[in-house]
């Protein structure tokens, strides 16, 4: 079966003026596959959030696309829609009910002064005409889907609502137009670990009920083993490594993530053997040549300072590393994720 959507060699510019230019997002291609839960992980400026608004069209000034194919496959369809090449009327009619977005803190961005129902009926207003009581309808079906009371929801002001009903409300307004594609930018960051845990079992249960086609983003590699498939890995505006999610955890071939494991603490492991990953990612306007991680791998050498890895079929996996057969056959100690 064709995925739902094939990212090619998609490229993110920032025009900084004097500053100079970077590629927040460098040559990133990935498969999202129909009805699947994949994380997307990298640090803080890994470029994770700037794909993810590459894939609705919605990057900020002074960004732009500046290269790659967003190859979208109706189901039954021959050839793919290439989602670069719509008009920007095409695309602002596929935002919401074909890709929906989740932003990361938008739950602080809900109008503090318009009832719940009400933003719910001018988010799908804004899209598409609809009666009133239809949108309703809609509304509570996707408030109870998060585990909201609509009745109580629906009248309510977003200030007397807790954070995380308020992620949750988010979340029912993404699922109004039915969309396919579903993208949460660290849709549990800033919540409590009890609120946080709740709302990924809703959003492993939402994804299966419906059959929705996921992509969380996350720098948290706890979350992702509570929720994802699969994993990709973004490094300095590059996937470095893709492999489904069980084994990822049983064996990371790419030394970035074998240091994101390392670096994760565990509800039940010892944080005394917990090592943060040295120094920090590199100033994208002047990415270190050969490969990007080079100044932070503990595998590093000469080959690896001057000559840049493409990612490469590792058996059920990709990995960008010249080295990742060493690194596979070295053993991680890595206590189970609570
Ligand atoms: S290519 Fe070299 S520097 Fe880069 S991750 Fe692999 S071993 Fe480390």
């Amino acid at each position: 079966m064709k995925p739902l959507l094939q990212v090619r060699d998609l490229r993110v510019t920032f025009d900084l003026g004097r500053h100079g230019r970077l590629n927040a997002v460098d040559g990133v291609s990935f498969d999202l596959a129909r009805g699947e839960f994949t994380a997307l992980v990298g640090e803080s400026g890994s470029g994770k959030s700037t794909t993810a608004l590459a894939l609705i069209r919605l990057v900020p000034l002074p960004g732009f696309i500046s290269g790659g194919r967003l190859l979208w496959w109706e189901e039954g369809q021959r050839e793919p829609l290439d989602l670069l090449r719509l008009s920007d009327a095409q695309m602002r009619e596929r935002r919401w009910r074909d890709i929906a977005m989740v932003f990361q803190g938008a739950q602080n961005a809900l109008n503090p002064v318009m009832r719940i129902a009400e933003q719910m009926i001018e988010t799908v207003r804004s899209h598409h005409p609809m009666p009133r009581g239809e949108i309703l309808e809609r509304a509570a079906q996707c408030l109870r889907m998060v585990r909201l009371e609509p009745s109580r929801v629906l009248r309510a002001y977003p200030h007397e609502l807790s954070g995380g009903m308020r992620q949750r409300v988010l979340i029912a307004m993404s699922l109004l137009m039915s969309p396919r594609l579903l993208i949460l930018d660290e849709p549990t960051t800033a919540l409590d670990v009890i609120t946080q845990a709740h709302i990924l079992e809703i959003l492993r249960e939402i994804q299966e009920q419906l059959g929705l086609t996921m992509l969380l983003l996350t720098h948290d590699l706890a979350v992702v083993a509570k929720t994802a498939r699969r994993v990709l890995i973004m490094y300095a505006g590059q996937i470095v490594e893709d492999a489904p999610t069980e084994a990822l955890f049983a064996a990371p071939y790419h030394p970035y993530t074998r240091g994101l494991l390392q670096a994760v603490p565990t509800l039940r492991g010892d944080l005394t053997g917990k090592r943060p990953i040295p120094g920090g990612p590199p100033d994208l306007r002047h990415p270190p040549p050969g490969c990007r991680f080079h100044p932070r791998c503990p595998y590093a050498d000469e080959t690896c300072r001057r000559v840049e890895p493409t990612l490469e079929d590792a058996g059920g996996r990709r990995v960008a590393c010249h080295y990742w057969q060493r690194v596979a056959r070295t053993v991680l100690v890595q206590e189970p994720h609570g």
